[in-house]
C-alpha cells in the first residue's frame, strides 16, 4: 500500500470529516503519530473520531499461500490474553481522552469480547468494518505502516472498495520511516554496518523524536454514542496463561516494565546473560509490547540512550540496540519479499527436503519429542506464550532437521501461541533457520545435546517445564 493515497473527496470537504482509525500493531495513545494526525484531522472541522480495531487474522490467515493448509484454530490462550489486556489498557486511555475503543469481533477470539446486542457477529469483522464505513460515510482512514501481508491486503481491499476516502499512513513501529539503506542488504551484517555508518541513532547527538500525546480526542460520531454493540468488552480470564511471568499487555504495564528495566542492573550484563533459558532479567523482555505496539520504539531507544549517558555504555547496552536492528532487518525484508514470506522455498530457489508429518508435528507441538529440552521449551510456550530466543532456537533446529518437518507448520504454530508475535520477525527467523531467507551460512543445526550441556547443566529448566522424553520418540 502506498503511503498516501488521495481519493476524490471533494464532495465532503464542506461537510464535517469522519475519521477513522484502524488500531493494529500501535496499540498506545503516547508516541503514536497515526492518532495525533487522525485527532489533527477531526478537530480541523469539527469532526468526529472513529476509533477501531478489527482483527482480520482469521479471515486472511489462509490466503497467505492457497497451496498449502496451514494447521491454526485459534489464537492461543496466553496470546489471546495479552492481545485483551493491550486493547483494554488503550480503551481506558481513549476514554480519559473522551473516546472509545470499538472492538469487530474476529471468529478467533471469543464472542464474550462483545456485549450482548452485538447483532453482527457472525459477520466477519471486514464486512462489519464495511457496514460501518458506509453508514458512518468515513472520509478519512489512519492507519500506521505495517510489515504484515495480510493486514496490508485489507487495507488495500478497502482503498479499492472506497476510492473516495482519503488514507495517511504513518510510520509508528520502526526505528526508521523509510528503509535506511539504499536497497536492502541480503543479510543482517551488511544491514548494519550501512545502518550504523549513516544513521546510527544510538549516538547521535539528538534525542529521538517522539509525538506528543494528544490532550483530548474529538468525539465519536452521534450515531455510535450509547451504542455498545461495538464497544470492546474485556476477556475474562482464569489466570492460568503465564502464571510464571510478569507479562501483562497494555500501554501501561510497558512502561512500567520499561522504567523497572532500566532502573536495574540488568542492562549492563545484557550480552552475557541473553541466551539464558529461563530468567525475567536475563534479556529484556520488551517483545510483547514492542509487537504489539504498546512500547513505541522511540520510547525505548531514548531511554537506552539515556541509560548509556547517565549509568554506563558497554558491549552489553550497544547489544541492546543490536538486537532492536535485527527486529529493524526483518521489518524491512518482510516489507521487500511480501508474500515469498510464507512460500516454502522461501525467498530462495530450492524446495527444502522437509516434508508435513502429523505425527511428529503433534509430538513437537505437545512437548513429547525424544529430545527434552526441546519438550521443556515447548511446554513453556503452550503455557506462557512465551519462550527465550535461544529456546526457539534450539526448538526450531530440531523441528527442521532432527524432525525433518516443513518450517511453515513451525512458524504457524509460534504464530498462534507468541505473545510477542510479530509477523516480520517470526518468519524472517524461521525462514533464517531452514535455510531459505536471509542467512549467508545457510542451514543451521545446533547440536541439541550441546545445547542442553551449555544452557541447561543442572537440568533445571527441563525439570521446571516437565520436559520428559515422549513415549514415541
Ligand atoms: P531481547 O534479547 O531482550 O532483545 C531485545 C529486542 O530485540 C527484542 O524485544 C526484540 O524486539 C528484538 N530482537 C531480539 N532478537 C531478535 C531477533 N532474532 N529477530 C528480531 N528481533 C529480535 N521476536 C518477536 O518479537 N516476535 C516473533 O514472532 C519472533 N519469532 C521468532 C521465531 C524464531 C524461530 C526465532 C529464532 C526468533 C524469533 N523472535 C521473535 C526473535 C527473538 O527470539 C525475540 O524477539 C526475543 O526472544 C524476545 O525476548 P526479549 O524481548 O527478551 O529479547
Amino acid at each position: 500500500m502506498s503511503n498516501h493515497q488521495s481519493g476524490n473527496a471533494s464532495n465532503k470537504s464542506v461537510n464535517k470529516k469522519v475519521v477513522l482509525v484502524l488500531f493494529h500493531n500501535d496499540l498506545r495513545i503516547e508516541d503514536n503519530e497515526t492518532l495525533v494526525k487522525a485527532a489533527t484531522l477531526a478537530e480541523s472541522n469539527q469532526g468526529s473520531l472513529m476509533l477501531i480495531y478489527a482483527d482480520f487474522l482469521a479471515d486472511s490467515f489462509e490466503s497467505k499461500d492457497s497451496s498449502q493448509a496451514y494447521h491454526f484454530n485459534e489464537m492461543g490462550a496466553a496470546r489471546q490474553q495479552f492481545l485483551s489486556e493491550s486493547l483494554a489498557d488503550l480503551d481506558q486511555s481513549l476514554q480519559r481522552l473522551g473516546n472509545r475503543l470499538l472492538y469487530l469481533s474476529p471468529s478467533c477470539l471469543s464472542k464474550s469480547h462483545l456485549s450482548s446486542d452485538n447483532v453482527e457477529s457472525a459477520t466477519s469483522p471486514f464486512t462489519q468494518l464495511c457496514q460501518l464505513i458506509e453508514q458512518q460515510q468515513v472520509t478519512d482512514i489512519c492507519v500506521s505502516h505495517t510489515a504484515d501481508y495480510n493486514q496490508n491486503k485489507s487495507y488495500v481491499a478497502l482503498q479499492s472498495k472506497y476510492p473516495q476516502i482519503i488514507w495517511h499512513s504513518q510510520s509508528t513501529n520502526t526505528l526508521f520511516a523509510d528503509l535506511p539503506t539504499q536497497d536492502l542488504p541480503k543479510s543482517f551484517t551488511q544491514f548494519r554496518k550501512k545502518v550504523e555508518a549513516s544513521h546510527d541513532l544510538l549516538n547521535a547527538d539528538y534525542e529521538v523524536a517522539v509525538s506528543p500525546m494528544p490532550k483530548s480526542l474529538p468525539p465519536m460520531p452521534d450515531a455510535l454514542i450509547g451504542r455498545s454493540n461495538y464497544l470492546f468488552k474485556a476477556l475474562p480470564f482464569d489466570g492460568q496463561a503465564q502464571q510464571a511471568y510478569s507479562f501483562k499487555g497494555g500501554e501501561t504495564n510497558a512502561m512500567i516494565h520499561l522504567t523497572n528495566y532500566f532502573d536495574s542492573a540488568a542492562p549492563r550484563t545484557y550480552k552475557t546473560t541473553r541466551n539464558a533459558l529461563d530468567d525475567w532479567t536475563h534479556s529484556t523482555k520488551f517483545s510483547p509490547w514492542l509487537a504489539n505496539g504498546c512500547l513505541s520504539i522511540n520510547t525505548l531507544l531514548n531511554r537506552l540512550r539515556h541509560y548509556e549517558r547517565e549509568v554506563i555504555a558497554n558491549e552489553s547496552t550497544y547489544w541492546i540496540w543490536f538486537e532492536l536492528l535485527w527486529r529493524e532487518y526483518f521489518y524491512w525484508y518482510a516489507i521487500e519479499h511480501g508474500r515469498n514470506l510464507f512460500l516454502f522455498k522461501g525467498i530462495g530457489h530450492q524446495l527444502p527436503a522437509t516434508r508435513f508429518d502429523d505425527q511428529r508435528l503433534q509430538q513437537w507441538q505437545n512437548g513429547t519429542t525424544a529430545y527434552p529440552i526441546v519438550n521443556a521449551c515447548m511446554n513453556q510456550l503452550k503455557q506462557t506464550g512465551y519462550m527465550s530466543n535461544r529456546g526457539r532456537q534450539i526448538v526450531a533446529s530440531c523441528f527442521i532437521h532432527e524432525l525433518g518437518l516443513d518450517w511453515r507448520y513451525g512458524a504457524t504454530y509460534f504464530e498462534q501461541h507468541l505473545i510477542d508475535y510479530d509477523v516480520a520477525s517470526n518468519w524472517g527467523n524461521w525462514q533464517y533457520l531452514a535455510g531459505v531467507g536471509a542467512d549467508p551460512r545457510g542451514c543451521r543445526q545446533f547440536n541439541l545435546n550441546k545445547q542442553t550441556q551449555q544452557y541447561d547443566p543442572n537440568g533445571d529448566f527441563v525439570r521446571q517445564w516437565q520436559g520428559v522424553v515422549g513415549q514415541s520418540g
